[in-house]
C-alpha cells in the first residue's frame, strides 16, 4: 500500500478521537480550500501557554484485536486496514514539520499483537523524533490502557501531553460495548501518568527531564448507551480529582458503518456534547457540584445553557447586587464568564459600577440583566426583565416541543 493511502486511511481513521478536535470538521465555507480541516490528518489544539497549533493526527495503525461494539476499527469491521512503519512516521512527521504544515504529532494506534507492543512502537516513534530527529514540536501521544508502567514513563518523557481513553462514561457500558477493555486497567495507567506528572512538577530541579509537561485527557463516547448526562459528567468529575486531568472529551455518538445492531441507529445530537461541555466548565472553573446542574430529570436542558436553567431554578438566589456580591457568587449569573467577572472586580475597585461600565466591558445587558441590580442607568426593573426572560424561554420550548411533536407524527 502507498504511503498516501495509508495517510489517508489511518487519518481518517483517527479523526474519531476528539482529544484534538478539529480534524474532520466540516467547513462552513463551501468552495474554499483554504482552511480546510478535512484534508488527510491536519487537526488543531491548544498547547498549555494557549497557542493553537496544526498536528498531524494518525493512527500508527487501524487494525486492532478488540472489538469494542461502537468503533469503526473493532476486530469484526469490515473498514480498510492499514499500519505505518515507525519510520514513516517519523519521516511523515518530519518532512510535513519542514514543509510547515504542522508544527506537532497526535499519535494514537489500534492495539497489534499486544499492548505493550503497540505501545512500544508509539514510544519508539517518539524517542526518535525527539533523539534522533531532534524534533522540539508538541508531540501527544495516546497511552494504551494496559501497557506497562515503564511504557507510560517512557511515553511522559518524550511527549508533551498523554491521553489514555475511558471510552465510556461508566465501567457497567464498558462491560456492555467494549468487554475486552477494563476500567481498572484504563484507571491504573491514568494513575502511573498522573504519579509520574506530579513527581515531576514536585521536583525542584531544573535539569530534571520533563514528563508530559502539558498533562493528561481522556475521552468518552456519550450517547451510545442510555447512560444519563448527570452519570456521564459525575465520571468527569471523579476522573478529574482523581488523576488531575487537563480535559475530559465527550465525543458524541455516531452511528458507523455495519454498526452493532444493538447501538443508537441516529447520531447524538452535537448540542448535547456542546452542552456537557458547558457543564463540565461550569463544575471546573465556576463553583458549581455537578448535582447542582439537574433536577429530577438527569438529563442537560438542549434549549437552554445550563447556567441559565440553574439560575431560572433559583429565583430567590437574584437578583445580585453587581456593586458588592462576592466573586464566587457573580460567577453564578448567566452571561457572565470567568475574565469578565475579573474585570468587573478590578474595575469596581476604582468606584461605583453602571450599565455604561459593563457595556465598555462588552458584558451582554440581555443576558446578565435580568439577574442583577443596583446599576444606575441600567434601565428596566429586574422582575420586568425576568418576566420577559422567563416568557422567552417559554416560547421556545413551546417552539422546540411543536417541532418534536410534528418530526414524532
Ligand atoms: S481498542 Fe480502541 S481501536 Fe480497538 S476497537 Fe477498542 S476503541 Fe477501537
Amino acid at each position: 500500500m502507498s504511503l498516501r493511502r495509508k495517510l489517508a486511511v489511518l487519518a481518517d481513521a483517527a479523526k474519531y478521537d476528539a482529544s484534538c478536535a478539529s480534524s474532520g470538521a466540516k467547513g462552513t465555507r463551501s468552495g474554499s480550500g483554504l482552511g480546510s480541516t478535512e484534508g488527510m490528518g491536519i487537526c488543531h489544539s491548544y498547547t498549555p501557554d494557549g497557542r493553537c497549533v496544526s498536528l498531524l493526527k494518525i493512527l500508527f495503525t487501524n487494525r486492532c484485536l478488540y472489538d469494542c461494539r461502537f468503533c469503526i476499527n473493532r476486530a469484526s469491521s469490515d473498514t480498510e486496514r492499514a499500519a505505518f512503519t515507525v519510520e514513516e512516521v517519523v519521516r511523515l512527521t518530519m518532512d510535513l514539520y519542514r514543509r510547515n504544515y504542522i508544527e506537532g504529532l497526535f499519535l494514537s494506534s489500534g492495539i497489534v499483537v499486544s499492548e505493550d507492543h503497540t505501545m512500544e512502537r508509539l514510544v519508539e516513534v517518539a524517542r526518535r523524533l525527539r533523539e534522533e530527529e531532534r524534533f522540539g514540536g508538541y508531540v501527544h501521544l495516546k497511552i494504551i490502557a494496559g501497557a506497562s508502567p515503564e511504557l507510560v514513563s517512557l511515553a511522559g518523557r518524550y511527549a508533551d501531553r498523554l491521553s489514555c481513553n475511558v471510552e465510556l462514561p461508566t465501567a457497567g457500558d464498558l462491560a456492555k460495548l467494549a468487554p475486552e477493555k477494563r476500567a481498572e486497567s484504563i484507571e491504573g495507567s491514568m494513575h502511573h501518568a498522573a504519579e509520574e506528572i506530579g513527581a515531576r512538577k514536585r521536583e525542584k530541579s531544573k535539569k530534571a527531564p520533563p514528563f508530559a509537561p502539558a498533562g493528561q485527557s481522556t475521552q468518552m463516547v456519550v450517547g451510545a448507551t442510555p447512560t444519563t448526562d448527570q452519570t456521564i459528567l459525575r465520571s468527569a468529575s471523579t476522573l478529574y480529582r482523581s488523576h488531575g486531568l487537563r480535559r475530559v472529551y465527550y465525543s458524541a455518538y455516531s452511528p458507523i458503518v455495519h454498526a452493532d445492531p444493538g447501538l443508537p441507529r441516529k447520531p447524538v445530537t452535537l448540542l448535547r456534547e456542546h452542552r456537557l461541555y458547558q457543564a463540565d466548565w461550569l463544575f471546573r472553573f465556576y463553583g458549581f457540584e455537578v448535582d447542582e446542574l439537574f433536577e429530577e430529570e438527569q438529563a442537560l436542558p438542549l434549549d437552554i445553557d445550563p447556567k441559565l436553567a440553574w439560575a431560572l431554578r433559583h429565583p430567590e438566589l437574584f437578583p445580585l447586587d453587581l456593586n458588592r456580591a462576592p466573586r464566587e457568587q457573580l460567577l453564578r449569573v448567566p452571561g457572565l464568564g470567568a475574565r469578565r467577572v475579573d474585570r468587573l472586580l478590578s474595575a469596581r475597585r476604582q468606584g461605583r459600577l453602571r450599565a455604561d461600565d459593563l457595556r465598555a466591558l462588552r458584558v451582554s445587558m440581555p443576558k446578565v440583566a435580568p439577574f442583577v441590580h443596583g446599576l444606575e442607568g441600567a434601565g428596566a426593573h429586574h422582575r420586568v426583565l425576568m418576566r420577559t426572560l422567563r416568557t422567552r424561554v417559554q416560547e421556545k420550548r413551546a417552539e422546540q416541543l411543536e417541532l418534536f411533536e410534528s418530526c414524532a407524527a
